[in-house]
This record gives structure tokens, C-alpha cells and sequence, in this order.
């Protein structure tokens, strides 16, 4: 595990299964539907169970870029927080992954949620490169905690190996130039 303090929050990269993690909330990388897909979020409605899918076919999709809240049913965190990265390549791929992110810290803050993980979103299906994913993810989540939001813990929790190292490399990276 590595980890860095920002501020007032704790920056964690671990590797492992998002949908085992005990925190507030865990972030789905979802697609714009927001009906079940493979990956991590195959992964994250078989562990919550249907009551999620029931509750997702509520919201009406969600736009790339975006992320809208569901409770946890029978998972540890007692929120999913749905965010829908790019697929790599597409226009604007490195701003919506940016916004993904953001946009997934602001829905926590405004919720109360102190304490979250973060897949790595658009590393799998959607093809992004783990070595440009994870800079992004790391400076936008810094971002997002120098401008105020007030998060405990933002914990990145890695399926891979390779996902770890190129997380790992990109928080080096970033937390010295703070
Ligand atoms: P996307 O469509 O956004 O690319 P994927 O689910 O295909 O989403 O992949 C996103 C990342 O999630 C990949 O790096 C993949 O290895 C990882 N992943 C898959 N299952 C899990 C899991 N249970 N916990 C954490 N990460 C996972």
C-alpha cells in the first residue's frame, strides 16, 4: 500500500476487490446506461445485488463525464457512487476522465460521504493506457481536495498489478510537486 496526505485528506493506492472495501462509498465505472455492464461493474451489481439495477433504472442513464449516487445494498459501503468515463480516443477523452473523477468527489462531498474508492476508470473495456489513466486520476483527485472538498480518505483500489505501479508511479510523481 502507498499513501499520501493532502491537506486534510488521506490519499491510499491499494491493490484489490472495490466491491470488498469498507468505506463510504465506492465509484462504479459504469456506461451511460447505467443497466449493468462487465468489469468492475458487473463486479459491483452481482456483490450489491438486484435491488441496485432496480434502483439504477430510475435515474434515466447518466452522461460521460457525470456521476449520480445509489445506496450500497448488500454491499460494506453503504453508497455506489455511478460515474461514466470516455472510451479512449473519443473527443475530449482526457477532460471527461478529468470530470469522472471530479465530478465523483463532488457527488461524495455533497452527500456527506467522507470516505471513498476509486476503480481505475476507463483502464478496462473502455482502453484508456494505465500509464495516461492514472495521472489524471491522481491530479484530479489532488485537485479536487486543494479546492475544498472535504474528504477523509480517497482510496484507489487497483484490479492489477500494472495498475498499481503505473498509480503508484503517477502519486510520486504529483505529491512531490505539492
Ligand atoms: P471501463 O469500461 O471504465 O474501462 P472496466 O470495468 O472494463 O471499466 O475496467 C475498469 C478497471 O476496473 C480496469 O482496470 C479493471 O481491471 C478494473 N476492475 C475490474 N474488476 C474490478 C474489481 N472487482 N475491483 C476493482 N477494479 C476492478
Amino acid at each position: 500500500m502507498s499513501c499520501q496526505q493532502i491537506k486534510q485528506t488521506r490519499i491510499e493506492l491499494v491493490q484489490g476487490d472495490i466491491t470488498l472495501q469498507e468505506v463510504d462509498a465506492i465509484v462504479n465505472a459504469a456506461n451511460n446506461s447505467l443497466l449493468g455492464g462487465g468489469g468492475v461493474d458487473g463486479a459491483i451489481h452481482r456483490a450489491a445485488g438486484p435491488q441496485l439495477l432496480a434502483e439504477c433504472r430510475t435515474l434515466k442513464g447518466c452522461d460521460t463525464g457525470d456521476a449520480k449516487l445509489t445506496k450500497g445494498y448488500r454491499l460494506a459501503a453503504r453508497h455506489v457512487i455511478h460515474t461514466v468515463g470516455p472510451v479512449y480516443g473519443t473527443p475530449n477523452a482526457p477532460q471527461l476522465l478529468a470530470s469522472a473523477y471530479r465530478r465523483s468527489m463532488e457527488v461524495a462531498a455533497e452527500n456527506n460521504i467522507r470516505t471513498i474508492a476509486f476503480p481505475a476508470i476507463s483502464t478496462g473495456v473502455y482502453g484508456y493506457p494505465l500509464a495516461e489513466a492514472a495521472p489524471i486520476a491522481i491530479h484530479t483527485v489532488i485537485d479536487s481536495v486543494k479546492n475544498g472538498l472535504e474528504i477523509d480518505l480517497v482510496r484507489f483500489v487497483l484490479f492489477t498489478s500494472n495498475a498499481q505501479d503505473a498509480f503508484k508511479r503517477a502519486l510520486e510523481d504529483i505529491a512531490a510537486h505539492y
